[in-house]
């Protein structure tokens, strides 16, 4: 399979001095206060290079909590603007990408579920045109690599040429201990067709649950993953959304300073 990307390199668009890469923050913003609060308390550990926070949450049934919606983008603003934290949200259709361009929002990405859906992914990319902003694309939710590429395809001939993979493991009928398998290979795949093309890792949706998230982080930078996308919270605990895999930023902390940040020579 031939493919021909256009990018430029991750030190471009995020700094990459912090090893390893994070970016960190709420699944969900929930409230002003949870949001700058859980912002203040990740800048302060120094080791986070950008606030992830879903403002627009896509849910597999309706009458969960959906996201909080375009308000968040102000929340978004103004712990930027206290911690100095660039920010990142997920766009899944072309008013998200107006609304987050429009609010200054510095990062964007593309969700797993909107990966799977060409149509959806070629509205976010004719609404990108002319645009110069970094875009992470997440893996499709099945394990299809082509999909994958295919998504990084039509951001990149939109003319975004900041561009990331994000792996965040696919779903699979096989029982298993991780919410979404991490199916190492088809990472290692993408890596072979786009060798230029950086791929950060989310442990926190492969893992489902925060006791495999420091297994997981350690395995992505054992193989050279560029930096690590991990969910945060200031109380787990009481999350409106994926509440079992958050981790508070002590703890997310602790858990950057125990990596090893290359394997060792064998
Ligand atoms: C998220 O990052 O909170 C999210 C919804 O992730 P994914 O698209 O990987 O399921
Ligand atoms: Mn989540």
């Amino acid at each position: 399979m031939k493919i021909d990307l256009n990018i430029q390199p991750l030190e471009s668009w995020i700094q990459t001095g912090k090893e390893p890469l994070l970016i960190a923050g709420p699944c969900s913003a929930e409230t002003e206060d949870q949001l700058v609060a859980t912002a203040h308390l990740l800048a302060k550990t120094g080791k986070v290079t950008a606030l992830r926070a879903g403002i627009w949450k896509p849910r597999t049934r309706p009458g969960e909590f959906e996201g909080i919606g375009s308000i968040g983008l102000k929340w978004l603003n103004r712990a930027k603007e206290e911690t100095g934290l660039p920010t990142t949200v997920e766009v899944a259709t072309a008013k998200h990408v107006e609304e987050a361009l429009a609010a200054g929002v510095d990062i964007l990405w593309v969700g797993a579920r909107s990966t799977a859906n060409p149509f959806t992914v070629q509205e976010i990319a004719d609404a990108l045109k002319g645009v110069d902003i970094p875009v992470m694309v997440k893996n499709p939710v099945n394990p299809d690599l082509t999909l994958w590429i295919g998504a990084l395809e039509r951001i990149n001939n939109a003319g975004i040429t900041k561009l990331a993979a994000i792996h965040r493991g696919f779903s699979s009928y096989e029982k298993s201990a991780f919410r979404n398998e991490p199916m190492w290979d088809l990472a290692i795949n993408l890596k072979t067709h786009a060798p230029g093309l950086p791929i950060i890792c989310d442990p926190s949706h492969i893992s489902g649950n925060r006791d495999l998230i420091p297994y997981i982080s350690q395995k992505a930078l054992d193989m050279d993953m560029q930096g690590l996308m991990i969910e945060s919270h200031i109380d787990p605990s009481v999350a409106w959304t994926d509440a079992k895999q958050q981790v508070t930023p002590a703890a997310l902390a602790e858990l950057i300073a125990n990596l090893t940040l290359r394997k060792p020579e064998t």
